[in-house]
């Protein structure tokens, strides 16, 4: 799960990683009395989900209580990237000597955790990784050993921070570890992590992404950070519904029961769908053995509610579930759905009760529902009504 970074920023405060004074509203008027308890200028700063806010003029600069509430009025409601601004974080405002990077990640590749910094930190790191891959300097950290004094000196040392901040970054480095073992992350980051010009080292900005995985250990921190923001989120609604849903980049809308039925079926409509202009899966979506009418409706509304897809392949194989039940769930789910349903769905079924499936299937006779007897044959007609449009 990722964080927001005022979210972030009280993980850090709790384990000793030094961040600003501040707090989140989510009405212009109320980042009034947030600064004037702050005493002293204040950045106004959209919390969403995605990095170069301050590009997209989501970080603003506020002198006086009256501008912070002139510059929340402004950043809420932005849009930036995708993502509707609800909520400001309204923090005491820092003067910038230099502006630095540092984070720990989990590194997949490598089979280890993974330190990355910079003494050129600010502009987002992808960018440095690509144009200055030289001043990023990345150095493993064993999972054992983890990030003690030692480690985080040769972190420092490998990214040239300089003499006069090096202990205090080390420390930094340190604290940030413990964020991200007792946490439980796959990533801490800090980007700008800042010198003042009174030589004092402060995380500005933090991204974390907590291991879903260990949900189960950390219960209070998932439940307060379980946001409403993502509600609009695809994969948060699905989770809600107790859905095994993942979105993926396609335009096919998929719906299976079974794991690995799922699976094939991605790889199916992903072939089939070269023919096509290249269409692909939108999700991976399954609903499980015993799928109810209710549950194929959940999945169902979560998948055409995609803006992205264009069509929807329903492949079911009747097990415990029978085929006639599933039947009778498509039908039940697109007359839940009403009619200002649009995009069109290819049935396929096979396994038991596959006949009188079918048979519902014709009597409903729904305008956007296709039967198609085969795998290869309902995948390609997924994939040409997703690519004709
Ligand atoms: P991001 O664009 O989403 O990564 O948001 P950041 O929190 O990193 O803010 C973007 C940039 O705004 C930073 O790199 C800083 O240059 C600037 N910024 C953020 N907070 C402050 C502040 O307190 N004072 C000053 N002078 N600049 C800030
Ligand atoms: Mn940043």
């Amino acid at each position: 799960m990722d964080l927001m970074e005022y979210q972030a920023k009280e993980l850090f405060a709790k384990h000793g990683v030094p961040v600003l004074p501040g707090d989140t509203v989510d009405t212009a008027e109320a980042a009034r009395a947030i600064a004037e308890s702050i005493g002293k200028p204040v950045v106004v700063k959209a919390q969403v989900k995605t990095g170069g806010r301050g590009k997209a003029g989501g970080v603003k600069l506020a002198e006086t209580p009256d501008e912070a509430v002139a510059r929340a009025t402004d950043i809420l409601g932005l849009d930036i990237k995708g993502h509707i601004v609800h909520k400001v974080l309204v923090t005491e405002a820092s003067d910038i000597d230099k502006e630095y990077y540092v984070s720990f990640l989990l590194d997949r590749a490598n089979r280890t955790y993974l330190a990355m910094a910079s003494v050129e930190g600010g502009m987002e790191i992808e960018e440095l990784a690509v144009e200055r891959p030289e001043a990023l300097a990345r150095i493993a950290v064993d999972a054992l050993v983890g990030c003690d004094q030692a480690k985080a000196d040769e972190i420092v040392a490998a990214a040239g921070f300089p003499a006069d901040v090096a202990a205090e970054v080390a420390s930094v480095l340190v604290s940030l570890w413990k964020v991200f073992v007792e946490e439980e992350c796959t990533l801490v980051e800090v980007n700008p992590l800042v010198k003042t010009p009174d030589g004092r080292i402060v995380a500005l900005d933090g991204k974390v992404t907590l291991d879903a995985n260990a949900e189960f250990r950390h219960e209070a921190v998932f439940a307060a950070y379980a946001d409403v923001a993502a509600e609009d989120d695809l994969e948060g609604r699905a989770k809600k519904k107790n859905l095994n849903y993942v979105k993926l980049d396609g335009q096919v809308g998929i719906i299976g029961n079974g794991a690995g039925l799922v699976m094939s079926t991605l790889d199916v409509v992903a072939y089939a769908g070269e023919a096509h202009g290249g269409v692909k899966p939108a999700n991976f979506l399954d609903i499980g053995g015993g799928a109810s009418a209710q549950v194929m409706a959940d999945g169902l509304e979560i998948i055409l509610s995609d803006p992205d897809v264009r069509s929807v392949f329903v492949n079911v194989f009747g097990g415990i579930t029978s085929c006639d039940a599933v039947a009778d769930g498509i039908v039940q789910a697109l007359a839940m759905l009403g009619d200002k349903e649009t995009k069109p769905l290819v049935v396929r079924l096979d396994g038991n009760n596959v006949e009188e499936g079918h048979r519902i299937l014709a009597e409903a006779a729904h305008p956007l529902v296709t039967v198609v007897d085969t795998m290869d044959g309902a995948a390609d007609k997924a994939a040409e009504l997703a690519g004709a449009k």
